[in-house]
């Protein structure tokens, strides 16, 4: 949430404002070149599923004609569910109704050679493994002009190796049990020096040997549910904490006997958001050190940061951009779509008026036309510098559609 020192600005003079250019050089006024010399980016997330049934080609004359898409990035890493999320079946998809997600497979084809300890694992199914997907997105994607990356969703490995091969990586919780907020989900701690090693040679991998132009990380940081069920209290935030000059198992004694004990739950709050700060200063000096200009962009995956460790303003410095899932359209209720505004006027407020920011906008299960134009009238009055659409696969036409439309209410040139 924004700080009372942060900069703000009212609602009247986004109003006034009607194209991203505009606002841009107005909240830019004297620091630096605007960033309106970027286009406002459109941009769309793919699955591999997606990219084998509809073919590459079919996915981007849609997105580009219905959607004005300028971007296309691709899951890279998947975390298991059900698609289309929410139920129901693929509303364009011409070979199958649904399909549910492997737990955490990767659907390009890593060089192993970037690798230490821990790898990525491949589809068990050879229509997904024996193509490189992401090789598939880039090389049609440049020769349309699209910026292109991949993104990594929640989990860096999947439960059966986060539970087995590497127990020593995984989050522990107060008890010392590996963390289990969730049926699926078994971070991996960001603290363990193996698997920040893994993760700056993921994305590095990608970055180098697929020219990205940006990489997305929707991987979870440290697990919610406060200190009585959620993360971390591994040896290797032990470790890390002492490096710091804390007294980690008197923390983790007085928050095993009392979660809302005071000053030790703040104490262990701001450690794991100085502790997630690090992990993504050391992706991004390395990635830009791989290709310099690449886009590190940090996908805020959940309602709120700090249940899961995070702060926003805590990780900018180690950020180029940041995406902000902020999915009220497809509640289908008009009334949500206020929160929508406050979330976004409230990540700006927070970033300062320079930083680039980018809203989700929902395009499947209940949403209008009606609520993806008004989503993307909040995202240019809020001073977001690009949309992203989650997301395709259960996105109908006429809400494809209606992206582009909004984007041409809201005044933005595609
Ligand atoms: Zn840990």
């Amino acid at each position: 949430m924004p700080s009372p020192t942060s900069p703000s600005f009212s609602r009247r003079d986004f109003v006034k404002l009607t194209g991203t250019a505009a606002i841009a050089s107005a909240l830019v006024p004297k620091l630096r070149a605007a960033p309106a010399a970027r286009p406002f980016e459109v941009s769309a997330s793919l699955y591999a599923w997606d990219l084998h049934d509809e073919g590459v080609e079919r996915v981007l004359d849609n997105l580009q004609e219905m959607a004005a898409v300028n971007s296309v990035y691709l899951i890279g890493v998947m975390h298991p569910e059900r698609r289309p999320l929410g139920g129901g079946v693929f509303p364009h998809n011409p070979v199958r109704q649904t399909w549910t997600a492997e737990d955490a497979r990767c659907y390009w084809h890593p060089d192993s050679a970037r690798y230490g300890r821990i790898h990525p694992r491949l589809s068990d199914h050879a229509w997904l493994n024996q193509t490189d997907w992401l090789r598939v997105l880039v090389d049609a994607a440049g020769k349309r002009g699209l910026r292109v990356g991949v993104e990594n969703s929640h989990a860096l490995v999947d439960k059966q190796r986060a539970e087995g091969e590497f127990s020593d990586c995984v989050e522990r919780n107060v008890h010392g049990e590996i963390t289990h907020v969730r049926t699926w989900l078994r971070p991996l701690c960001p603290n363990h020096p193996d698997v920040s090693a893994y993760a700056g040679n993921l994305f590095g991998d990608a970055v180098v040997n697929y020219g990205l132009d940006y990489v997305t990380s929707a991987i979870v940081s440290f697990d919610e549910g406060g200190p009585g069920r959620g993360a971390c209290f591994c040896a290797s935030c032990h470790r890390v904490a002492a490096a710091e000059g804390l007294d980690f198992a008197r923390i983790q004694q007085v928050l095993l006997a009392n979660p809302a004990a005071e000053p030790e739950r703040t104490t262990w709050q701001d450690f794991r958001q100085r502790s997630a700060a690090r992990f993504y200063a050391g992706i991004h000096e390395k990635l830009h050190a791989l290709k310099p200009g690449v886009d590190v962009r940090y996908s805020q995956h959940m309602a709120n940061p700090a249940d899961w460790g995070i702060k926003l303003s805590v990780l900018q410095p180690n950020l180029d951009s940041i995406r902000i899932q902020e999915y009220s359209e497809q509640t289908g209720n008009p009334a949500l779509m206020a929160g929508k505004r406050a979330m976004l006027a409230g990540a700006r407020a927070e970033l300062g008026p320079d930083f680039p920011v980018h809203s989700a906008i929902a395009v499947r299960l209940k949403a209008t036309p009606e609520l993806i134009r008004e989503g993307i009238r909040i995202a240019v009055e809020t001073g977001m510098n690009g949309i992203t659409l989650g997301h395709y696969d259960g996105a109908s036409f006429p809400m494809l559609h209606a992206v582009r439309d909004g984007l041409a209410d809201a005044g933005i040139r595609s």
